[in-house]
């Protein structure tokens, strides 16, 4: 019989699971703050079950534990990058930025990513699969594990696209912000798309309170499909349209994101369309340097390169943060991450260890 993963389970339907064994409500609670609060790695650990009932968990059920390949101390920074494998032999990444008194998650949602945007690194691995929400969850469970802060904030700005893994994503971002587990608030998980148009419709539908973020990265419709595909099918004006009902239906704010590349996406043109459309949206606006990744002929803007794009944005009424990346030296910066296995080889190694295993 094929156990149960109970780490991806909201609390209704462990009750509903703790049911089917004739257990009590009671104890589908203490089983959900077991894994989300005080991030048990085993049920054998989940000393005020009852011992019978903590052999009958072993026998149908799992929880979702990460092999920690790796972890990278970034010099500069106290970030951290963690190179974790799946049970299927997939390795995805995730990063732990600290700052003054904000410690951040960066999850990844995918492994791999298909849409191919050309500066982000992850866009040159292939997509392989989505993960699933006890993956998601996982990557924070074992994170949390290590790092001594409280983690409080998330971004799904790791590997992936979370809206096109939209359901999964949703249910870890659920189960992150429960008040009976990591407890993190809803406007202190950000997920960040690259523009799925028909998902950013139905995250405003769903009346979802997490904080959502937008990769624009360029201003016209020509320019991003050049360096986001995904805009072919997308377009950006799809992307601006959903982004207005979104601010209107949740009356919030949308977080716009621009990675600045030298000569590609800073010209006088950018900055007065980038103007303007921060003018049509209730909205946040990050610019971040971009972060050179392997293979890639684009500069990142020099300092006063990127204060001279800002000035020019000042017109516009909108917060504006410059977000200069962390763990650079360690690769663990926005769009960086990668599981270095080469493009076309990652399937080939994950079959390997299925094989083996
Ligand atoms: N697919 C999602 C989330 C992953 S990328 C999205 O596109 O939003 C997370 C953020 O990193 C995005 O804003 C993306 O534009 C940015 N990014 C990607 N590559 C980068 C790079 N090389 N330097 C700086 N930021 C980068």
């Amino acid at each position: 019989m094929k156990r149960v993963n109970l780490t991806g389970f909201s609390r209704e339907k462990l009750v509903a699971f703790c049911t089917s064994l004739g257990e009590s409500q009671y104890r589908a609670g203490q089983i959900f703050s077991w894994i989300h609060g005080k991030l048990a790695p085993s049920f054998a650990e989940m000393t005020d079950l009852p011992i019978s009932l903590r052999e009958q968990l072993e026998e149908v059920a799992l929880l979702e534990n990460l092999t920690v390949v790796s972890i990278q101390d970034s010099a500069l920074t106290s970030s951290r990058k963690f190179l974790f494998q799946l049970s299927d032999g997939a390795r995805i990444e995730s990063v732990y930025l600290p700052d003054s008194g904000r410690h951040t998650i960066c999850l990844s949602s995918q492994v791999g990513c298909s849409l191919d945007c050309t500066f982000c690194a992850t866009g040159k691995m292939d997509y392989i699969r989505n993960l699933t929400a006890a993956e998601i969850v996982a990557q924070l469970i074992a994170i949390q594990r290590r790092v001594e802060e409280r983690i409080s904030n998330v971004v799904f700005m790791g590997m992936g696209e979370p809206f096109l893994n939209y359901d999964a994503v949703m249910k870890s971002a659920s189960l992150i912000n429960d008040d009976k587990g990591f407890a993190i608030g809803a406007r202190k998980i950000t997920i960040s798309t690259a523009g799925i148009a028909k998902n950013i419709v139905r995250f405003a539908d769903e009346g979802h309170r997490f904080r959502l973020a937008f990769s624009l990265n360029a201003t016209d419709e020509t320019s991003r499909s050049d360096i986001m595909p995904i805009t072919k099918k997308y377009t950006l004006s799809d992307c601006l349209n959903a982004l207005s009902y979104y601010c209107e239906k949740s009356r919030r704010r949308v977080t716009l994101e621009y990675v600045l590349m030298s000569g590609v996406n800073d010209s006088d043109r950018d900055a007065g369309r980038l103007v303007s459309i921060t003018r049509r949206l209730k909205c946040k606006l990050n610019i971040i340097p971009y972060n050179p990744i392997p293979g890639e002929v684009v500069r990142r803007p020099t300092e006063e390169e990127l204060n001279m794009f800002v000035r020019k944005l000042l017109p516009s009424r909108s917060a504006l943060t410059v977000r200069w990346s962390q763990g650079k030296d360690i690769n663990a910066a926005c769009g960086q991450l990668y599981t270095q296995i080469g493009r076309g080889t990652a399937r080939k190694q994950m079959e390997e260890t299925a094989t083996a295993s």
